[in-house]
């Protein structure tokens, strides 16, 4: 029968020499194999004690910015779920109140803001869409989880700590991110 490649091998059935019947010099042809790798750098790493670097262009999770003052940048306009192409972006707006201008930098803002990492591909476009500065890509990612459910993050998940009254998880967060940001 004609050959769809040229792959094709014939296996040697002769029979096995002394030797071969010791399977001593094959085991210690393994041994040296096995040796050899020893002093060879390894290609594995101790995660989670050691971290690969990402690449400068690597794009994670969301991260939802906040200003200097720690008001919440987000206005929710929708652009970000509009330029989104895989729909991953769900947002709830709600109206500031007297007194919350602290809490809020415009007048509207996004009382429910969800990402689902399920549907999202990183692309980065929502970023890029939003003209407020309020969504950024880290350059961490979604942790495994063993629910959906777990994959849809909240507002409460994407929100940076507070710059004035978080400093520390602030500037840990904003390490995580991996570049500047507004
Ligand atoms: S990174 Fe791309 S796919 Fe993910 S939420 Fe943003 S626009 Fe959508
Ligand atoms: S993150 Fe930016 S683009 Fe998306 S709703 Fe908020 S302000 Fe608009």
């Amino acid at each position: 029968m004609e050959a769809l490649t040229n792959r094709k091998k014939q296996v040697e059935r002769k029979p096995m020499t002394f030797w071969e019947k010791m399977y001593l010099p094959a085991i210690a042809k393994g041994m040296g194999i096995t040796m050899s790798h020893f002093f060879k750098k390894k290609p594995t790493i101790n995660y989670p004690e050691e971290k690969r670097p990402f690449s400068a262009v690597f794009r994670g999770v969301h991260i939802l910015n906040r200003d200097e003052e720690g008001r919440e940048r987000c206005t929710a306009c929708g652009l970000c779920a509009l330029a989104c192409p895989a729909e991953a972006i769900t947002m709830e707006a709600a109206e500031r109140q007297p007194g919350e201008e602290h809490l809020y930098r415009e007048e509207k803002y996004a009382a429910k803001y969800e990402v689902n990492m399920l549907r999202c591909i990183f692309c980065g476009l929502c970023e890029e869409a939003c003209p407020k500065d309020a969504v950024y890509l880290s350059q961490t990612f979604a942790k495994a989880n063993y629910a959906r459910q777990g994959f849809i993050y909240k507002k409460e998940d994407l929100l940076i700590p507070n710059p004035v009254t978080q400093p520390e998880e602030y500037a840990r967060a904003k390490g995580a991110l991996g570049r500047d940001i507004k």
